[in-house]
C-alpha cells in the first residue's frame, strides 16, 4: 500500500513539473531587453497584456502562451513609456488635427503634463471632456495654473490682492483640484502671476496641499533678473515648507552667464530643504537653448502690467520710453545679446529663423526698439543660447530631477528631448541607461502622484515603449525644429497598440488621467 502511494506521488510531482500553466493575453512581448522603471539593471522578460493592464511578467518558462499579437523585442530595450511632467501640449491636444500629439508620441513618452507654468486651460472639467470627445494620441493630467486664476479673478493688475481676492482664488483652485488637477504651477516669471508675493502663493498651495497636490514652479527669477536664481529657489523651498507640500521645480537651469555654476549651491540648498524633509524635486530639458515669449525674455513686468495695450501706452510716453529701453537692453544682454536671441516663432513669419540682431539691422533700428515693432505685429517666440553644460550635466546627474521637454513650438526639444537625452547623455556616460529611463517614468509618476503608470509590473497600466539602442535619438534641431525623433519601434498606450514597427497606426489611445 506504501509502495503504491510512492508511485502515485511520483507520477503526480512528475505531471507538475512538466505540465506548463496556460495565460490567454491580447498582446505578448518577448525576448526584450526589459527595463522596470525601477531597478538598475535590465532583466529578460516576457510581459503579457490584458486589456489595458499588464497582466503578467516574468521569464515566462513555465506557461504556453495564446496571444492575439505577439511583439518579438529581441535586442531591443523594452521599458515604462514616458512621463513628461512639463509640456504646453494643450495646445496640440485641443486640435483635432494634431491631437495625435506625434512629437512626444515619437519621443516614447505616453503622458504628457499639461497647465504648466501658471497658465492653464480654464476650467479644466470643460477641456477634460473635450479630449475625451476628440480622442487623444497620449495620456493627459493635468496642473491648475495660478496665473489664470490670478487673472480670473485679478485680471492682469500688479497690485496685491485684497483678501476678499485670496478667497476668491481658493476656491477657483478648489474646484479645479475636484476636476482632477495632481497640484498647482506657477510662472512667477511671467506676467500676471509675477505680481503675486509669496504670501499668496502659499494661500493657494494650502489648498492644493488639502488636497494632497504638489506645487510645480517656474521660479521667479531663473537668471539674475529680479531676485536671482539662488532666492528664487529658496522662495519655492520656502513655500512647500510653508504649505506643507511638495515641490517640483521645472526645467531647473542657470540661465545667463551671470549665473553660471551656480548649480552647485542650488544643489546644496536643496539638498538641504530635502534633509530637513521638504519634498523638493526638479525636471530638465537637455538643451543650451531656452525659448520663451520675446515679451516675457526682454520686457520688464512693471511696464507690461495691465496688459499689452498698457504695455504700448507707456512705451509711447515720452517720459516712460528711456526707461523702458534702457531695461530691455539689460534684458537683451543677460541672453546673450541681440545676436543670441533667435526667433523660432512669430505670428508674422517673415521673423522666423532670423536674431534679433539681424532684425533690428533690417529695420535699421537699435535692438531694443526693434523688440517693439516685432512685439507690435503680434506673438513672437525667442530662443536665447544661456546655459552652460557644466550645470546642465551637474543638474541631470542629481537622483532628484526628473526628464521634462518643456515642448512648445518652435523649439527642438518638443519633438527631441528623450531620444536626445539618451543619444547625447546617457551614451556619452553622463549618467546610465537605467537613470535615465526611471527619472522619465516611475520616479516621474511619483513625484505627480499619478497612480499605477510608469513601471513594469503585473497590474499596472500597459503604457510601454519598444525602442532600437543603436538608432533612438532626436532629429529636431533649430533650423528645423519639427522633425520627429527616431528608433521608436512600438508604442502601447493603455495596453493599444500607437506605433507598430516605427509607424504611427493612427489610433488616439490616450486618456485623461486625474489624480485620484
Ligand atoms: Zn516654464
Amino acid at each position: 500500500m506504501k509502495y503504491k502511494i510512492v508511485i502515485l506521488l511520483t507520477l503526480f510531482l512528475g505531471l507538475a513539473s512538466c505540465k506548463k500553466g496556460r495565460i490567454e493575453v491580447d498582446i505578448l512581448i518577448k525576448n526584450g531587453t526589459v527595463y522596470n522603471g525601477v531597478d538598475s539593471i535590465p532583466n529578460m522578460l516576457t510581459i503579457g497584456v490584458v486589456g489595458d493592464k499588464i497582466a503578467y511578467v516574468g521569464n515566462g518558462k513555465h506557461f504556453d502562451f495564446l496571444a492575439n499579437r505577439v511583439i518579438d523585442a529581441k535586442g531591443m530595450v523594452v521599458s515604462p513609456g514616458f512621463i513628461d511632467p512639463h509640456t504646453h501640449a494643450d495646445r496640440d491636444l485641443k486640435n483635432p488635427e494634431e491631437s495625435h500629439n506625434n512629437p512626444f508620441l515619437f519621443q516614447g513618452v505616453t503622458t504628457v503634463v499639461v497647465g504648466n507654468d501658471g497658465s492653464s486651460d480654464y476650467p479644466l472639467a470643460k477641456y477634460e471632456e473635450l479630449y475625451k470627445k476628440n480622442g487623444i494620441g497620449t495620456n493627459v493630467a493635468f496642473l491648475v495654473g495660478q496665473g489664470t486664476i490670478r487673472e480670473k479673478v485679478m485680471g492682469q493688475s500688479d497690485r496685491e490682492a485684497t483678501d476678499v481676492e485670496v478667497l476668491k482664488m481658493m476656491e477657483l483652485v478648489q474646484q479645479e483640484m475636484d476636476a482632477g488637477a495632481l497640484g498647482m504651477s506657477t510662472g512667477l516669471f511671467y506676467a500676471p502671476g509675477s505680481y503675486a508675493s509669496t504670501e499668496e502663493v502659499i494661500e493657494l498651495a494650502k489648498v492644493v496641499r488639502q488636497n494632497h497636490g504638489i506645487y510645480d514652479t517656474h521660479l521667479r527669477d531663473e537668471g539674475a533678473y529680479s531676485i536671482g536664481l539662488v532666492a528664487a529657489v529658496k522662495e519655492a523651498i520656502a513655500i512647500g515648507e510653508a504649505a506643507d507640500l511638495p515641490v517640483h521645480i521645472s526645467h531647473i537651469k542657470c540661465l545667463g552667464k551671470q549665473v553660471w555654476k551656480q548649480s552647485d549651491s542650488l544643489i546644496t540648498i536643496i539638498e538641504e530643504a530635502r534633509k530637513r524633509g521638504v519634498r523638493v524635486t526638479a525636471n530638465q530639458y537637455p538643451y543650451e537653448a531656452s525659448a520663451t515669449g520675446l515679451k516675457a525674455a526682454v520686457v520688464p513686468r512693471w511696464a507690461e502690467s495691465g496688459g499689452r495695450d498698457s504695455l504700448f501706452m507707456r512705451y509711447g510716453d515720452a517720459r516712460l520710453k528711456p526707461q523702458i529701453l534702457e531695461e530691455v537692453n539689460m534684458n537683451i544682454d543677460q541672453r546673450g545679446g541681440p545676436e543670441n536671441l533667435l526667433i523660432v516663432n512669430a505670428d508674422h513669419k517673415e521673423f522666423e529663423g532670423k536674431t534679433l540682431q539681424e532684425i533690428a539691422q533690417e529695420m535699421g533700428l537699435d535692438a531694443n526698439e526693434a523688440v517693439f515693432e516685432i512685439l507690435d505685429k503680434g506673438y513672437a517666440r525667442v530662443a536665447s543660447f544661456s546655459m552652460s553644460p557644466y550645470d546642465i550635466k551637474n543638474f541631470m546627474q542629481q537622483h532628484w530631477v526628473v526628464t521634462s521637454s518643456d515642448g512648445n513650438t518652435g523649439h527642438p526639444r518638443k519633438y527631441g528631448t528623450f531620444p536626445r537625452k539618451y543619444k547625447e547623455y546617457v551614451k556619452n556616460g553622463v549618467i546610465k541607461l537605467a537613470d535615465f529611463i526611471n527619472g522619465s517614468t516611475s520616479r516621474t509618476a511619483d513625484l505627480l502622484g499619478i497612480p499605477k503608470r510608469g513601471k513594469i509590473q503585473e497590474g499596472y497600466y500597459a503604457d510601454i515603449i519598444i525602442f532600437d539602442q543603436n538608432t533612438f535619438g532626436d532629429k529636431a534641431d533649430y533650423q528645423d525644429p519639427f522633425q520627429l525623433s527616431i528608433g521608436l519601434q512600438y508604442s502601447l498606450i493603455n495596453g493599444k497598440l500607437s506605433v507598430e514597427k516605427g509607424t504611427y497606426n493612427g489610433e488616439l489611445n490616450g486618456r485623461t488621467l486625474k489624480k485620484e
